[in-house]
């Protein structure tokens, strides 16, 4: 019974991703894509630190419309995230998910109406829908 929980727990929870911490990263690279209007793609990697604070190491801007990275990955990496234009689908591609099998980490989508992920076993959902972002905003700047 308690592996079954723990299974399930490992299966469907989303933990660190789904942490305040980490929704504040997302809203800020999501921030410097424009809100979604800009063509290009932000992204960066999440990295879960020794004492468990979660940072975010963007990855440099470039002219193509798809987010690139060349080099090795850094230590303590939980995710990879990168932001999909509002012209786009709030969904993981084919690439994100092949992305997400080849260096067996969770790749991030950080869309307007959504945020969802691809999972290393070949899986795809949603973290946060609807209205993720105005919500965040609505809430922080109530006085
Ligand atoms: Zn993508």
């Amino acid at each position: 019974m308690g592996a079954f929980v723990l299974t399930f727990l490992l299966a469907f929870g989303c933990g660190d991703l789904c942490r305040g911490e980490a929704v504040a990263h997302y809203a800020r690279l999501f921030a410097d894509a424009g809100y979604g209007r800009l063509p290009n793609e932000r992204a960066g990697f999440l990295i879960r630190e020794t004492g468990g604070t979660l940072t975010f190491a963007p990855w440099h801007h470039s002219d193509f419309a798809s987010a690139r990275y060349r080099g090795a990955v850094p230590a303590n990496v939980i995710a990879v995230v990168h932001t999909h234009p509002s012209s786009a689908s709030p969904w993981p591609s084919a690439h994100d998910a092949r992305v997400a099998r080849t260096l067996a980490l969770p790749v991030i989508v950080v869309a307007k109406h959504a945020v969802t992920i691809a999972t290393p076993d070949g899986a795809t959902r949603e973290l946060f829908g609807g209205r993720w972002f105005a919500n965040r905003y609505s809430t922080a700047s109530t006085p």
